[in-house]
C-alpha cells in the first residue's frame, strides 16, 4: 500500500514597470523598453512561484526567507530563490505534479515568449515542461497593468508525496 498526499500552493506578486531596467520574466531577459524595479532581479514570475511553493510547504512567503533588506539579495537572480524554495519541497519528500501561472503584463507581447519560458522554469525546477504552463494577459488599457505601471504574476503548484503505509508488515 501506499499513502498519497497532495498540497497546493499560490502566489502573487508585483513589480513597478521603470526605465533603465532589464526586464526578467521567467528565468529570462525579455527585450523591452523598461524593465521591473525591486530589490533583486524583480522577477515577478519567479517570486510568484517562489511563494507558490513555500505556500504549499507553509512555510511563509518569500519575504520572511530572502528580506529586500539584505544586501546579499541585492540584483540577484531570483532563480536563487526558486530553487531554494524546490529544495525545501524536495528536502521534505515532495515532488511537484504540476504548476500554472500568468503573467499580467499590457506590453511586451509575450506570445512568443511563453513556451521559453515554461521551459526555463523546468529547467529550473528540475522538472518535465508538460508539467508547466504559462499563460499571458494585457490589462485591456486600463488598471495598473493597462497603464503599464506594473507587471503582476500568478501562481499556484499542486505538489504530492508518496509514502509506503505503516499498516502492513514493517
Ligand atoms: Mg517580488
Amino acid at each position: 500500500m501506499t499513502e498519497v498526499s497532495v498540497r497546493v500552493g499560490m502566489g502573487h506578486d508585483r513589480h513597478r514597470l521603470v526605465p533603465d531596467r532589464p526586464l526578467r520574466l521567467g528565468g529570462l531577459t525579455i527585450e523591452f523598453e523598461l524593465g521591473l524595479s525591486g530589490h533583486s532581479d524583480a522577477d515577478v514570475l519567479l517570486h510568484a512561484l517562489t511563494d507558490a511553493l513555500l505556500g504549499a510547504l507553509a512555510l511563509g512567503d518569500i519575504g520572511e526567507w530572502f528580506p529586500n533588506t539584505d544586501p546579499r539579495w541585492a540584483n540577484a537572480d531570483s532563480a536563487i530563490f526558486l530553487q531554494h524554495a524546490m529544495q525545501e519541497v524536495r528536502n521534505r519528500g515532495w515532488e511537484i505534479v504540476n504548476l500554472d501561472c500568468t503573467i499580467h503584463a499590457e506590453r511586451p507581447k509575450l506570445s512568443s515568449y511563453k513556451t521559453a519560458i515554461a521551459c526555463r522554469i523546468a529547467e529550473l525546477l528540475a522538472i518535465d515542461a508538460g508539467q508547466v504552463n504559462v499563460k499571458a494577459k494585457t490589462g485591456e488599457t486600463v488598471g495598473t497593468i493597462g497603464r503599464m505601471e506594473a507587471i503582476d504574476a500568478d501562481a499556484i503548484v499542486l505538489l504530492i508525496k508518496k509514502a509506503p503505509s505503516c499498516g502492513g508488515l514493517v
